[in-house]
Order: structure tokens, then C-alpha cells, then sequence
């Protein structure tokens, strides 16, 4: 799929963009298919937030290729303005892409996790999905330090996927993405924890009411004080909507 394409499919959330896609995962496959470099961005009502306070990480995620509505909050915003999309969990697209690569023989990598997470996920991903070609793992409380750099440019990678939370992960990419320009690169927040067994996803019901959030905060209560960006993000949207600024 061309790139005016996804141009001409952004949408502003309080200035920060993303795309509306009727088959994002198609995209992606399209993409990888005819070696188009891409920077996949998941956003959420956290990272939109974020975005707002540091312009690093909004000219980032402005230059990147594709945004994809990850949380509900973006969905609901867009609701407002009359746009129904469906959420794109990061995490799903993701584990889509694992599948699709495991019978394309495109090679993966991951970064990112605590020591032995990214390897232990990658054990188990491999398992789910035989013929998947997840040619290194390291673990994210490394220094991204020549050696890494230089697994990264001589493998080169189809598919890149980097776990360090946000915004690390998308400073990240967009500092080391040129190493391998035909690749996909994806920030995938905590989906090495998830696949590789040591936290959980919010039950569905939870995700079908727009609750994931208590989960997490449930799970992680240290999160709390990031947290208090949603109801900002929420008040911030609505304000927008009325006053348009
Ligand atoms: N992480 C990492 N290096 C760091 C800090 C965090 O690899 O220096 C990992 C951490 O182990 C976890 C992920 O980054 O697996 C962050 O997950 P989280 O769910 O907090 O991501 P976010 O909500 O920011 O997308």
C-alpha cells in the first residue's frame, strides 16, 4: 500500500495524529512484503498525553508511518467526531504479524524486557507458531551499545520488536530505525511479559467496557500516578470537541 495512502489517513487526537485503517494488519503485511520501512506507533490516551508535554516525542510519532488506534480512549475520542474504528491492540497486531512471518520465514528480533523475558517469550512464541525465524533476543536493561547495533545491521531483521515502554521505545526506534531501513519496527510496551508468561492481559469482559486500565492499575498500582493521565486526556477531549481548542 503506498504511503499517500496512509498520509491521507490521519486523523488529529488533540494534534497528536493517527491513522484509520480498515485492515491494518493487511497493511503491515503489504508492507513487509514490498520491504517498505515502518515505524509502527501504538497509541493510547497515556502516550497521546505524553505527546502533548514533549514535542521529541510528537515530531516522532508525526513522522511516523503508521499510528495505530491501540486504546480505547482513542476510539472513544473519535467517536466524538462521528469516526467509528476498531481498536488495534498492539499487542494482537502484533502476535498477527508473528503468525503471518512464521509461514513467510520473515526473520524477527526483540528487544526489550527484564534479563530472559524476550528469550523466554520467544521460546514460546516459536513453539505456538513452528517455521518462525526469531533470529536474536536482548534483554531492554541493556545499553542500546555498538554491539547491539551491529547484530541488528548485519541481521537485519524483517520485523523489529522493541518492549521498553513508552517513550522509550519510540525514542528508540527513531534514533536506530536507519541501521535497518527496510524493516518493520513496532513498540510493544509489555507484550514480552504477556507472552512470555510472567504478567496477564485484563480479562476480555474488562477490555469490552473500556476497563482495562483498572486491571493494569490492579496489577501494577505503581502505575497510578501515570494514570492520572487518562482523566486528563478524557476532560482535555471534551474541551476540544466544545471549544476546538
Ligand atoms: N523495560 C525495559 N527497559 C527499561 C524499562 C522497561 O526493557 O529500561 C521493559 C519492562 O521490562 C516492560 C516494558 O519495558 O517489559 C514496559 O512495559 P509497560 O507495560 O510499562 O509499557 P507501556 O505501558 O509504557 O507501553
Amino acid at each position: 500500500m503506498a504511503s499517500s495512502h496512509l498520509t491521507q489517513s490521519r486523523f488529529p487526537i488533540l494534534g497528536i495524529p493517527v491513522h484509520l485503517l480498515t485492515n491494518t494488519t493487511q497493511t503491515l503485511k503489504d508492507r513487509l512484503a514490498d520491504r517498505q520501512g515502518t515505524h509502527v506507533v501504538t497509541l493510547n490516551a497515556e502516550m497521546t498525553m505524553q505527546g502533548r508535554d514533549r514535542s521529541e516525542l510528537s515530531d516522532i510519532i508525526h513522522r511516523a508511518e503508521l499510528v495505530i488506534p491501540d486504546g480505547a480512549g482513542i476510539v472513544l475520542y473519535l467517536k466524538l467526531y462521528g469516526k467509528r474504528v476498531d481498536r488495534v491492540p498492539g499487542i494482537e497486531l502484533a502476535e498477527a504479524l508473528l503468525d503471518h512471518a512464521a509461514t513467510t520465514q520473515d526473520s524477527i528480533f526483540f528487544y526489550g524486557g527484564a534479563p530472559d523475558v524476550s528469550a523466554q517469550a520467544a521460546t514460546i512464541m516459536t513453539a505456538k507458531y513452528p517455521g518462525l525465524q526469531i533470529v536474536g533476543t536482548e534483554n531492554g536493561y541493556v545499553n542500546p551499545d555498538d554491539e547491539l547495533c551491529d547484530r541488528l545491521q548485519k541481521l537485519q531483521p524483517r520485523m523489529i520488536y522493541v518492549g521498553l515502554g513508552v517513550p522509550r521505545q519510540e525514542l528508540w526506534i527513531d534514533t536506530l530505525r536507519h541501521l535497518c531501513p527496510d524493516s518493520i519496527w513496532i513498540g510493544i510496551g509489555g507484550s514480552f511479559d504477556i507472552w512470555a508468561g510472567t504478567k496477564t492481559r485484563a480479562p476480555k469482559w474488562l477490555c469490552d467496557r473500556n476497563l482495562e486500565w483498572t486491571y493494569r492499575l490492579y496489577q501494577e498500582p505503581w502505575r497510578w500516578k501515570r494514570m492520572t493521565a487518562l482523566p486528563k486526556f478524557a476532560w482535555r477531549s471534551i474541551l476540544y470537541r466544545i471549544t476546538g481548542k
